[in-house]
């Protein structure tokens, strides 16, 4: 087998550089190969509306099956790719299978970070990334009462709402001394927290996870470092990814907490290119720090980049990151990376339900959090898009849109 272009990965970044192929007119052959064994899917809704049984599988397919015969995209499906050879131009499957290559997109994502603790492979014990995990999870929910989620990240909070809706009693362990601690501001920290908390959900902070306590090869609850056991019939793991990247480090290419790349997303490896959450890129929007970003805009704007290099249209990465999150009734969107902020305007009010939070840096708008506030969300784009100095007070008062303070 060879084609002309092989994508490693039927997620969204593999999903995305082969629809952009196509639609940038090229013709040469096309081929993903995935591990899953399913079509391409969107990955969000797995701890959203898949999970609460809202969506069925079939309306979260990137595109319908026929999709692909029609664009001529040949899908090595159930295929795992363990090796890399850069100079052959070829990889080699877990069923032994050779396929060659003129370029390799590698666009594996990651796989969930696991616990290291006694206990964290028993039975019970879920990670949140593929369908086949949720429809693990979904299987045992009606056996299951207390639902220990480790983690409070975006993933981890994200379920746990799903769950307390479902009437589960829900304890969420997080070792920071506050939720979405490496993603948020504290406002947007303290919010969730009480919101979860608000419903039902038991939120535990600066708690340390000793093991999981088992009966019969199963979970049975959650022991913390201080000795106490927090019984569960389900623990969900929620703390973050590995990018699988090991295959393009054993062939050479530069990296670690993910495969370096350069501005079209370029591995050091000649014709591999990589995207997605396993890319380590220099981001603008980070003060030009190498960073992996874990969101569908960064796939399908890395994918959109590689497309354009291959199809002879040259682009640099310059996309800026946006990211959502949904949670009860609240509706939280981001614009822009709020890490390294040193100040912070609050828009709205909190108890509302309804407000912002704009992020500064050295004076410049970097990045927005807008809970149930589309249009701070849309406005405020364009602010951190272009950097804009504006003063803090200005950006807390509701009374003026934010589209008007982009020229001031
Ligand atoms: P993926 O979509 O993960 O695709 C990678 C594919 O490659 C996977 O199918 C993987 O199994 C496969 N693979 C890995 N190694 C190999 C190999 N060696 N050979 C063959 N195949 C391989 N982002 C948002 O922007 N908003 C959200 O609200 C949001 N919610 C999320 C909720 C959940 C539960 C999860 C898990 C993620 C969420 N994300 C969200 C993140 C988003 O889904 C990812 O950033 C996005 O999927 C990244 O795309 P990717 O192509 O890099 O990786």
């Amino acid at each position: 087998m060879n084609y002309d272009i092989l994508i490693v990965g039927a997620g969204h970044g593999g999903a995305q550089a082969a629809i952009a192929l196509r639609a940038a007119k090229f013709a040469g052959s096309i081929a993903i190969v995935g591990d899953e064994p399913e079509y391409p899917y969107e990955r969000p809704p797995l701890s959203k509306d898949y999970l609460a049984g809202d969506k069925p599988f079939e309306r979260i397919l990137i595109r319908p099956p026929a999709f692909w015969n029609e664009r001529e995209v040949a899908m090595l499906l159930g295929r795992r790719v363990v090796a890399v050879d850069p100079v052959a131009h070829a990889v080699t499957a877990d069923d032994g299978t050779i396929i060659g290559y003129g370029k390799l997109i590698w666009a594996t994502g990651g796989v969930p970070r696991r616990l290291t603790c006694s206990g964290h492979d028993l039975i019970g014990v879920h990670g949140v990334r593929t369908r086949a995990d949720v429809d693990r999870m979904m299987d045992e929910l009606p056996a299951v009462a207390r639902v220990v989620v480790i983690g409070g990240g975006y993933i981890g909070l994200e379920a746990a709402a799903v769950l307390a809706r479902f009437g589960k009693q829900v304890t969420v362990l997080e070792t920071l001394p506050r939720v979405l601690a490496r993603v948020a501001g504290e406002p947007l920290s303290r919010f969730y927290e009480a919101e979860h908390r608000a419903h039902g959900v038991d939120v535990r902070l600066n708690v340390e996870v000793a093991c999981i306590a088992e009966r019969d090869g199963r979970a049975i609850g959650v022991t913390l470092a201080d000795g106490e056991t927090v019984p569960a019939d389900m623990v969900i793991v929620g703390i973050g990814i590995v990018p699988a990247v090991q295959p393009l480090l054993d062939a050479g290419a530069t990296g670690g907490n993910g495969v370096d790349i350069d501005a079209q997303c370029r591995t050091s490896l000649s014709d591999v290119f990589a995207i997605g959450d396993c890319a380590a890129h220099a981001n603008a929007f980070a003060d030009g720090a190498r960073i992996r970003l874990e969101s569908v805009q960064n796939a399908n704007d890395q994918a959109t980049v590689v497309a354009k290099t291959i199809t002879g249209t040259s682009v640099a990465y310059h996309a800026v990151p946006w990211f959502w999150s949904n949670q009860y009734d609240l509706r939280l969107q981001t614009v822009g990376l709020s890490i390294g902020h040193d100040a912070l305007a609050v828009r709205g009010d909190i108890a509302s339900r309804s407000f912002s939070l704009v992020y500064l840096r050295a004076d410049r708008v970097i990045a927005l959090d807008c809970v149930n506030a589309t249009k701070d969300y849309v406005q405020g784009r364009a602010l951190v898009m272009a950097g804009a100095v504006i003063d803090p007070n200005r950006l807390a008062d509701t009374g003026i849109p934010l589209k008007e303070m982009i020229a001031s």
